[in-house]
């Protein structure tokens, strides 16, 4: 038995066995969680801690998770292991951090989806689903495509209609069915949200309590990585918000098992174009309200009814976090300097965390910190051509030894 207690409503505390799966609470509206019994939890990490970093992610922190089935790990497993943590070798010192780490969110199909989507197959496979769905911009369609396909489940996935074709050609790949929906990500999520309502399918997306359960697993893997202390402040891409909420979660279960003294602060940070947990925590609104949104560069993070909104404002405040919102030129500029300072090739939605970083460094009101890590949430190959808008190809240089030495010196 794992030591899961059942789906728990943060509201009313209301637990739901996990053979009666939802994603909300009936009477709240509030996105169901995967409740622990903390004795068991610790318990478990005492047992078997993560060694082999290289065995599969679910397998690495079975304990933890709830899997009450796993003989099933391995039909649902491509690769993902945990992923790794690197030291940065210019943004730190610039940013004035004693120790910046890049946590590198990029599993088998290039994004953090992965890390949540490996848990909901294996879970669809326990709950009898035979069929995964969910509405995405992009990567999670991906993520969810390339799990059904191991698992022998079949995939819907719902994407906007200005998906990026790198994206598109990873679900195909797959062997997806393509929904692509003549409309915006809000557009999408309804039409999925309409087929659910007519089809017994496991919506893989969205306030998923099993994706939420597994993305904090980063959390334990962080403190994990720096030799079992935590860091003073950890940087998260905010769209829906899973990321900020399970990686707290994660760092909350820890504190309160005497593992780590303190929770670190937990910093948001979200595109210009579309920021609604932004502008409620600068309103110092309990509640995350829609904004208007402005076009971006990218295709991800664009979310402005983000299912955990709520919980990602409470989560930011409680540690003494703080949200900040980058623009699309910030961003750019800052995949570019990861790529040619850290040798990391990150898309927009995934740099945005280290372009907060910046921003609060450069304005000075970053406190100092001796350990820093920043969530790095998806490789530059989704989105390849973000930050260099129309800027042309580099010329061609004619086959001559002279004519490279008169280039390179150019
Ligand atoms: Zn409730």
């Amino acid at each position: 038995m794992s030591a899961a207690l059942g789906l728990v409503c943060r509201t009313c505390n209301r637990i739901i066995p996990e053979s009666d799966f939802r994603m909300v609470c009936d009477t709240c509206r509030t996105p169901l969680e995967v409740g622990y019994d903390m004795e068991k939890l610790k318990q478990a990490l005492q047992k078997r801690t993560p060694v082999d970093s290289g065995a599969s992610l679910l397998e690495s922190w079975r304990g933890i998770l709830p899997i009450d089935r796993p003989e099933l790990i391995e039909r649902v497993y491509i690769g993902e292991t945990q992923t790794p943590l690197v030291k940065s070798a210019a943004l730190g010192r610039t940013a004035k951090v004693g120790a910046l780490y890049f946590k590198l969110e990029m599993g088998p199909t290039l994004s953090l989806k992965d890390r949540g989507t490996s848990l909901c197959a294996l879970k669809a496979l326990e709950l009898g689903f035979d069929t995964l769905c969910v509405a995405s911009s992009g990567n999670n369609a991906a993520s969810v495509s390339a799990y059904a396909a191991k698992a022998g489940l079949r995939a819907v996935v719902f994407i906007q209609k200005d998906t990026s074709a790198s994206k598109i050609f990873k679900m195909l790949a797959y062997g997806t069915r393509v929904v692509r929906i003549d409309g915006d990500m809000s557009t999408a999520s309804r039409l999925c949200g309409e087929m659910l309502r007519r089809h017994r399918w496991m919506q893989a997306g969205g306030p998923n309590p099993y994706r939420l359960a597994a993305k904090r697993t980063a959390a334990y893997e962080i403190v994990h990585q720096l030799g079992g202390r935590a860091p003073d402040a950890v940087f998260v891409p905010c769209g829906g918000s899973a990321g900020m909420v399970s990686a707290y979660r994660g760092f909350c279960e820890m504190a309160e098992m005497g593992m780590i003294p303190s929770v670190p602060r937990m910093i948001g940070v979200q595109l210009s174009a579309c920021e609604p947990i932004t502008r409620a925590f600068e309103a110092g609104r309990d509640r995350v309200e829609p904004v208007e949104k402005r076009p971006s560069f990218s295709d991800a993070l664009m979310n402005n009814t983000p299912y955990w909104g709520d919980q990602a404002l409470e989560a930011v405040r409680r540690s003494g976090g703080v949200m900040v919102s980058v623009s699309d030129q910030e961003v750019a500029d800052t995949i570019r300097l990861l790529g040619a300072t850290e040798g990391l090739f990150v898309e927009p939605a995934g740099a945005v965390s280290a372009a907060g970083l910046r921003k609060l460094a450069a304005s000075g009101s970053l406190a100092s910190m001796d350990t820093a890590v920043c969530m790095l949430t998806g490789h530059g190959l989704n989105a390849p051509r973000a930050a260099f808008g129309s800027e042309p190809l580099p010329p061609i240089i004619p086959p001559e030894v002279a004519a490279v030495e008169s280039y390179l010196a150019g």
